[in-house]
């Protein structure tokens, strides 16, 4: 056998890792708490949570006895049998999210998947086998497998992939004429994020997703929220509709569930989740105890008194910290968000440098698009922390524009 050349590991990921993401020149090899550490141990401070995964930070010891503890018992078995970890997390999750059933995944795309599946077949049983298109929107992102990278209305996402599946039709503006004009006798369901993440953390007004439910109900269209990136706590509530006070027939989540480990969930009352019987969807991993186990701890954690009256008072803060900020930096355009879920849109787009400034400073923060930064602390944050950051923050903007200005 050829002996194995030596290579760095900047190398080997350089070479030998398909190139889909800009790599940060940062490795990142602890986390604990707010905080990552590089291989030099430099300290950081996450405002990123890995894009509102770990929400209760990093090593949260909870999460780390409860997955600890399930590594010693069972790692894995079919979902062709029961596991207790399973049963107890849906037993709690459907009710902290107002649903009768839940479905297991691995990831926000898979979630959004059995949504599609759901509603498809809910629809083609109750009104026929011509019904399956669903509208979506511009800014929308829903995931990166065929059926979601589709739904998800941005191009960018879907170029030099085709054919692409069909079945979605794009509402560009939020109006109800335009939602209307995008409703045919093939419709079956409305498609959208509470808050846009990806795209650009959008809020979407709350009248405008009353309106949706009201068009839902008179249309018979079931009406689906991807709170893949909004769900487990980061709005002040659960859910987001619990924040925002409108009720989706569907509801999927993912990102911050397990806290860090894969897990994925789409919820229906009964009425509509019966339309999944036995060998209509699956999934190996799905449902798998170590995530099912360390999903409970996050719920157990987030659920307990006091902790979302507290995420909503820091966001709050954050807010009141991010509108001084912009109060004096004419750089800053608009910010935007809820809970701990905000963005800070730039008059270029400069963000991309902007979260270099930050990294540089020893703050991690993420854009969405080219002109907004944004900031989706773990939901354990401090005051304090965030004040650090936000200064750190205006320090950024201010170096980035300033040599622009030079150049
Ligand atoms: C991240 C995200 C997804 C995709 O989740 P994956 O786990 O990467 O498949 C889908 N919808 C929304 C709103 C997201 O933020």
């Amino acid at each position: 056998m050829p002996e194995l050349k030596e290579m760095s590991l900047q190398e080997a990921d350089a070479m030998h890792v398909m190139p889909t993401y800009a790599r940060q020149p940062l490795q990142v090899v602890r986390g604990e708490g707010v905080f990552v550490f590089d291989e030099k141990g430099k300290k950081y401070l996450d405002l990123t949570s890995g894009i509102a995964v770990c929400a209760l930070g990093h090593c949260h010891p909870a999460l780390v006895a409860a997955a600890t503890e399930q590594i010693h018992t069972l790692w894995h078995m079919s979902n062709i049998y029961l596991t207790a970890p399973q049963a107890q997390l849906a037993e709690k999750l459907t009710q902290a999210s107002g649903f009768d059933r839940v479905f297991f995944s691995n990831s926000g795309a898979e979630a959004n998947e059995a949504a599609i599946k759901l509603a498809r077949r809910y629809s083609k049983h109750k009104y026929g086998a011509h019904k399956g298109e669903i509208i979506t929107f511009s800014h929308s992102f829903h995931g990166r497998t065929l059926a979601t990278v589709t739904a998800t209305a941005q191009p960018k996402y879907q170029e030099g992939i085709g054919p692409l599946p069909g079945g979605f039709r794009y509402v560009e503006s939020m109006t109800m004429e335009s939602v209307k004009e995008a409703i045919t006798p093939k419709t079956c369901a409305i498609m959208i994020e509470p808050i846009q993440g990806e795209g650009g953390v959008r809020p979407v007004p709350g009248d405008f997703l009353q309106a949706l439910r009201n068009l839902c109900n008179e249309y018979g269209l079931l009406l689906i929220f991807d709170e893949v990136q909004t769900g487990a706590g980061r709005t002040g509530e659960w859910l987001a509709w619990q924040t925002i006070g409108v009720k989706p027939d569907i509801v999927t989540m993912a990102k911050a569930l397990a806290g860090g480990l894969p897990m994925g969930a789409t919820m229906a009352m009964e009425d509509v989740a019966i339309n999944f019987s036995p060998g209509t969807h699956g999934s190996t991993f799905g449902g798998n105890p170590i995530s099912a186990r360390t999903a409970v701890a996050v719920l157990d954690t987030v659920m307990a008194p006091g902790f979302l009256e507290n995420v909503r008072q820091t966001g709050l803060f954050l807010q009141r910290e991010l509108m001084t900020l912009s109060s004096s930096v004419e750089e800053i355009s608009d910010v935007r968000g809820v809970g701990l879920m905000w963005g800070v849109e730039l008059a270029r787009p400069f963000a991309g440098k902007v979260m270099d400034a930050c990294r540089e400073r020893g703050l991690l923060v993420l854009t969405a698009g080219p002109d907004t930064v944004r900031l989706l602390p773990p939901l354990i944050i401090t005051e304090e922390k965030l004040v650090w950051a936000v200064q750190v923050l205006g320090e950024a903007i201010a170096e980035v524009f300033e040599k622009v200005e030079e150049q």
